[in-house]
């Protein structure tokens, strides 16, 4: 794959200047090493680009590291999909994916070590009492009445622990460092805690588990990373995870963070996500509207423009949030040069051609891509009757309505210019059909004498086409900033979704023909739902409109 980060970011100045100085002997080793707790958003799809880029940029390596310390909520279904999701958005981690609990001996052992150079004791106060002790930013903490236990002492209660002789929460390790510290997070943090639970991988083997920041550490060292970059609530944590490895004396990765990636109108948190699976206010991780990973290839997202739009967005170290629109136009981008076009009219109205032969059927010549010459031609049906889109006409249109009216003339794309002369109506007074003439000089959708019309409809014939349900979607939430101001459920956009059961689509399209989303001319970018989809009834999602409806809508009322 070709590099990715050619933007100026900070973290390549670090390591061009690591580089110059031979720091890690040239050496460029990184890591994604997400929780196994939940789906990957986008959020995560900007730290893999980052981290497995800069790994692709600089000839190094980039592990994926699965960081499962917390038994009770992770689930082996997480860590497949999350394998999943990076090998689509196209990146390679050379070896087996690796695991946190794989190190949970080493972790362990690491401890008993610090225990014995007197910097790490058991405590047997409850969370809360450790909480009430622990001051506040004005206050120092105060020290815990176990903070003094001998080191014989503490390495047996340890290893009573490890062996399951405490319940849950009766004890804890925790690191002998300073109560009184001005970063809260020195305070004699907890590494272990008791936890009767049963792991995704090591099973029951272990009844005591790692608090995060005590395995991150560990987990960069043994793994002989270079750079371990995370995201900008962890720069607290750096001054904990530095002192654990200089305690220890081993290896020593440097910590660097970055601002995390916010979008308007989304939310980006695995909790926050889980609650609309779970509430069933979407179908699912991998429903088009939610921003995973998953969610967005479902709904046509390529992993180019995810790509293409985290390096756009940058790395900086000041949060901001991104306008969700520069996720939707680097898709556009990216389907505007690659996706075939078709034809596809969501809402029909049937037209009838009265001086078109009963009977006929021909072939016109349609252009695959007008981007893209070499992706050729296709034959579309044409017959007597075809359907257009119903808002294509307008019996008493306004001024500048360029589409059809009665009397008006348009082309059909690649085929003739019709002239509209009647519209049949139902009792009730709705439109049921139009009259039309075509010129049968004007084949292609082109006029000899050069007459000029200022309307293109597309349209697909009567005889010839498969019908297909589209799904079209808006925005998930209708606030900008939907965590904001109370609970973000309260924000959820009622009119996400819209089905239409009756659109019909040319007969070129179905089940597998594309991987690419498909242009519907002049609807916008559509992809088929391989999950809701059947030979016999085609699904489509629509990825994104074909030009930015929002943008649009806030110049006219801005
Ligand atoms: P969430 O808040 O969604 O639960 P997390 O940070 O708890 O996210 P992890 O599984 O721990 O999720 O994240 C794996 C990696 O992805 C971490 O290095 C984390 O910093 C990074 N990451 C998570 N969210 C974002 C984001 N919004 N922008 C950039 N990087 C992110
Ligand atoms: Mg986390």
């Amino acid at each position: 794959m070709k590099k990715i980060n050619n933007a100026d970011n900070f973290i390549r100045k670090i390591i061009d200047k690591d580089n110059e100085s031979g720091k890690w002997g040239g050496r460029v080793h990184t890591r994604f090493p997400p929780e196994p707790n939940g789906y990957l958003h986008i959020g995560h799809a900007k730290s893999i680009c980052l981290n497995f880029g800069l790994a692709i940029e600089y000839d190094g390596k980039c592990n994926l590291r699965f960081d499962d310390t917390n038994p009770l909520k992770e689930e082996s279904e997480y860590v497949r999909s999350i394998i999943e999701d990076v090998s689509w958005l196209g990146f390679e981690w050379g070896n087996e994916p690796l695991y946190a609990s794989d190190y949970f001996g080493q972790m362990h052992d690491f401890a008993v070590k610090l225990i014995q150079a007197g910097n790490a004791y058991v405590c047997d106060l409850d969370p809360d009492q450790v909480k009430l002790q622990r001051g506040t930013l004005k206050k120092p903490g105060i020290n815990s009445p176990y903070r003094n236990r001998s080191i014989d002492e503490n390495i047996d209660l340890f290893a009573k622990m490890r062996s399951g002789e405490f319940a849950n929460g009766e004890k804890t390790l925790r690191a002998k460092i300073d109560m009184a510290h001005s970063n809260l997070n020195m305070r004699d943090p907890v590494m272990y805690r008791i936890l009767h639970a049963t792991h995704h991988r090591t099973g029951d083997d272990w009844c005591i588990y790692p608090m995060y920041d005590w395995a991150h550490g560990l987990e960069d060292s043994l793994e002989k990373i270079t750079h371990s970059i995370c995201t900008l609530e962890f720069e607290d944590h750096r001054p904990l995870y530095d002192w654990y490895l200089d305690q220890l004396e081993t290896y020593h990765p440097q910590q660097i963070e970055f601002a995390r990636l916010n979008l308007n109108y989304t939310v980006v948190s695995k909790r926050k996500l889980k609650r609309l699976v779970d509430d069933g206010f979407v179908e699912g991780w991998d429903d088009p509207r939610m921003p995973t990973i998953s969610g967005l290839r479902r709904r046509g997202y390529t992993p180019e423009s995810i790509r293409n739009f985290s390096e756009g967005v940058g790395v900086t170290k000041r949060d901001t949030v991104v306008d969700v629109a520069k996720l939707e136009n680097s898709l556009r981008d990216d389907l505007n040069k690659r996706s075939p076009r078709v034809m596809a009219v969501l809402d029909p109205l049937k037209v009838v051609i009265t001086n078109y032969p009963d009977n006929e059927l021909e072939y016109v010549d349609a252009i695959n891509n007008p981007e893209d010459e070499s992706a050729g031609k296709r034959k579309l049906a044409f017959s007597k009757e075809i359907y257009i889109e119903r808002n294509d006409f307008l019996e008493e249109p306004p001024k500048k309505f360029f589409r059809l009216s009665p009397g008006k003339e348009v082309r059909l794309k690649f085929a003739y210019y019709i002239t509209c002369n009647e519209a049949i109506k139902d009792e009730k007074g709705k439109l049921i059909e139009l009259r039309c003439t075509y010129d049968a000089d004007t084949k292609g959708g082109r006029s000899e004498d050069g007459r000029k019309v200022r309307g293109t409809l597309h349209w697909v014939s009567v005889k010839e086409n498969i019908k297909a349900e589209i799904r079209l979607y808006d925005r998930l939430f209708n606030n900008e900033h939907p965590e904001k101001n109370g609970d973000f459920i309260e924000n959820i956009n009622e009119e996400s979704l819209k089905v239409i059961d009756n659109a019909v689509l040319e007969r070129s399209l179905h089940l597998g023909a594309s991987d690419l989303p498909y242009q519907f001319e002049r609807t916008g970018y559509f992809k088929i739902d391989s999950k809701n989809s059947t030979p016999d009834k085609l699904v489509f999602n629509r990825a994104v409109s074909l030009r930015d409806s929002w943008a649009r809508f806030n110049k006219k009322v801005g």
